[in-house]
């Protein structure tokens, strides 16, 4: 068996596919290429080993062990493999096919969110943290919203130029097929926030997503039903077997191996790690223990996760597992008199980056009623109203770029996550919550309810601006954080080609030095795909086509 499946793992090879057609040419990313499905990738076979129908010990061997398949993970099979390794990757998530999605959230949360959907922060102010557990990683529920890391952070990090993170960023745009939402697919709700903009003379855009396909269902937080929204599991990790990889599924990852005595060692100062990566040990759903041989161990499982089991192979870094960025994030919920119906059009289709400088987006957010009843900050008779209202409700979201900073600690295996709101940021969520509100006021709402627990609903600009006036504590703020970062920070603990001891890679949210302000998986997956050609000896891709429409950089103060 083991030998069989080594054998698998491929021949890899492939090579980089030479030269794209059209290098250098600009890329077509009008409206046509958003909503045409006609190019969903295929690939020649599904090179899957279920995890759940292995038994006994299984042992495999490769070139590269990749844990995780998101936004990192998944970026990093894919080159290695086009780059002729090897390329085992293990995911504890199973892997979801579009059919398999019914759009209701009910049977999405507890089949691939991690712990059902119940990570929370321990803190001032208990934040909700959904992360993915899929073939595809939390790409695989995301809004696809795509950013370029801002200019002024890479200054700032100085650690990658940004014409040196160019052409991974084309890369992954064209593999991601990011385009510019159509006005006309974008929906009722991101059409009242350009319209809000546009009275208050705001920036703001249609933004770019990754899709291939969308007809705007409304439903991308609860699986694409359409295939449309493009995320790792159904674009990098098919290319990845195309060049030979195999994902084994249903596998935990419990330890990375270490040559010496395979284990802790307090030999090296900086990391605790002695010696090189050698494999990982992993348990699979149907109980096997297995056991992956590779020179190359790339740890991907997320901003959560990559600190826990770094911290169980022994990996005692003093930074390991602080410097927790968030992007904590809230919202209104607008009445208007007519009618908005949020389950038609794309959930985040627009976004106003007028308050980008200080910290504050403001990006569009629906879903189906059901996200309605759960989140609506009203109870009783008031719940009742509103939900029935439904088709009349509009809903913007915003998030700030934080400077509270949490940690992730390890308690009986699992992560704890401790994280407290400065009161810096508390005033810039409820700043960004008095400017939604605005927005929505200006776009014709009536009535504005705020996510601030308690804070009565506001009727006027005056209102809404008032908001500021007085602190609000930030256990009064409803939060939930869609970008867990920095907790395997380059520059602290990985170097800038995201290598933490030889023969061991980090490459996921952790590796991101410090909150964006903007949505992060562009950032991931360039910083995954720069990290994967240096781990193969390879110059940067030089022949990656701009794309047509790019979307905005927002300025951030310096
Ligand atoms: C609702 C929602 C909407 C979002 N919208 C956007 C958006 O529009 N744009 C954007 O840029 N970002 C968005 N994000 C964030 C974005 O999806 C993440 O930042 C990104 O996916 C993180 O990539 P990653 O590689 O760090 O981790 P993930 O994508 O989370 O992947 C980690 C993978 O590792 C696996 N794993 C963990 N531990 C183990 C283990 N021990 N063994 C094996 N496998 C393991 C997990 O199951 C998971 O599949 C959104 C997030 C959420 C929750
Ligand atoms: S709006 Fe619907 S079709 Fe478009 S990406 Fe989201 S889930 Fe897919």
């Amino acid at each position: 068996m083991s030998a069989g499946h080594a054998d698998g793992a491929g021949h890899g090879g492939a090579g980089h596919g030479g030269p794209t057609p059209g290098a250098h040419a600009i890329r077509d990313t009008g409206p046509a290429s958003y909503s045409d499905g006609h190019a969903i990738y295929r690939p020649r076979e599904e090179r899957v080993v279920r995890g759940a129908d292995l038994r006994g010990r299984v042992r495999m061997r490769a070139d590269a062990c990749v844990i995780g398949t998101g936004a990192g993970g998944a970026v990093v099979a894919k080159e290695l493999a086009e780059g002729g390794m090897s390329v085992v990757m293990l995911e504890e998530g199973e892997l979801l096919r579009e059919d398999e999605f019914d759009a209701r959230p009910r049977d999405a949360v507890p089949r691939y969110l991690r712990d059902g959907g119940q990570v929370f922060t321990v803190g001032n102010a208990p934040i909700a943290l959904p992360l993915g557990r899929a073939v595809g990683g939390t790409t695989i529920m995301n809004s696809a919203t795509c950013y370029r890391t801002p200019p002024a952070l890479l200054a700032r990090w100085g650690l990658w130029s940004a014409g040196e993170l160019e052409p991974y960023f084309r890369r992954a745009e064209r593999i991601f097929n990011v385009t510019q939402v159509p006005r006309e697919i974008a929906g009722r709700n991101a059409q009242l926030m350009e319209r809000g903009a546009r009275a208050l003379g705001w920036s703001g855009e249609y933004l770019h997503r990754a899709s291939r396909g969308c007809i705007g269902s409304g439903v991308c937080a609860f699986g694409c039903p359409s295939g449309g929204k493009q995320h790792t599991g159904n674009t990098y990790v098919p290319r990845a077997w195309d060049a030979g990889a195999v994902t084994v599924t249903g596998a935990r990852a419990t330890r990375v191996l270490f040559d010496g005595d395979g284990g802790p060692g307090r030999g090296r100062r900086a990391t605790g790690v002695r010696g090189r990566a050698t494999g990982v040990l992993a348990r699979t759903r149907g109980g096997a223990r297995l056991r992956v041989d590779a020179p190359l161990v790339v740890v991907a499982c997320g901003t959560v996760a990559t600190p826990v089991l770094l911290r169980r192979s022994g990996v005692r870094h003093p930074a390991l597992g602080r410097n927790l960025a968030l992007h904590p994030a809230t919202g209104v919920w607008a009445e208007h008199d007519e009618v908005v119906d949020m389950s038609a059009g794309v959930p985040q289709a627009y976004a106003v980056d007028e308050f980008a400088a200080d910290g504050i987006m403001i990006e569009g957010w629906t879903g189906p009623p059901d996200m309605l009843a759960l989140s609506a900050p009203v109870a009783g008779a008031e719940h009742r109203r509103l939900v029935t209202a439904w088709r009349h409700v509009a809903q913007a979201g915003m998030m700030i770029r934080d400077e509270s900073r949490g940690r992730v600690l390890t308690a009986a295996s699992r992560s704890v996550l401790r994280y407290d709101v400065t009161r810096a940021d508390a005033a810039a969520l409820v700043r960004g919550v008095a400017l939604a509100a605005e927005l929505e006021l200006a776009a014709g709402a009536h009535t504005v309810h705020l996510g601030i627990r308690g804070a009565p609903p506001v009727r006027s600009v005056d209102q809404a601006r008032a908001l500021t006036a007085t602190p609000i504590a930030p256990h009064r703020l409803a939060l939930t954080a869609f970008h867990p970062l920095g907790t395997a920070a380059a520059g602290a603990v990985v170097d800038r080609d995201l290598m933490l001891a030889p023969g061991l890679m980090v490459a996921d949210g952790s590796v991101v030095p410090s909150a964006l302000g903007v949505n992060p998986q562009l950032t991931i997956m360039a910083l995954a795909g720069r990290a994967a050609f240096r781990a193969l000896g390879l110059p940067a891709p030089d022949d990656e086509p701009q794309s047509a429409t790019v979307g905005r950089a927002p300025a951030l103060a310096a």
